[in-house]
């Protein structure tokens, strides 16, 4: 997904595999954002989990099946 940076306003990228691990991460950790450091100035971007999972329609739907699969 692209990201433009409220700091300094760049975009940047963050690829489908950090979408989806901060997605992961948020559900375990039950947090509502996610702190993504713009890689030309490093201030932190907060994003939404809503912003992450149009990134990553797939995710939860993915997530139950991984669950499945450790039970
Ligand atoms: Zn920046």
């Amino acid at each position: 997904m692209q990201i433009r940076c409220q700091n300094c306003h760049k975009p940047f990228a963050l690829s489908k595999e950090v979408v989806i691990s901060a997605l992961d991460s948020m559900a375990a950790e039950n947090l509502r954002h996610y702190n993504a450091s713009c890689p030309h100035c490093r201030r932190v971007n907060r994003i939404s989990m809503q912003e992450l999972q149009r990134a990553a329609p797939d995710w939860e739907r993915q997530r139950g099946e991984r669950e499945e699969e450790t039970e």
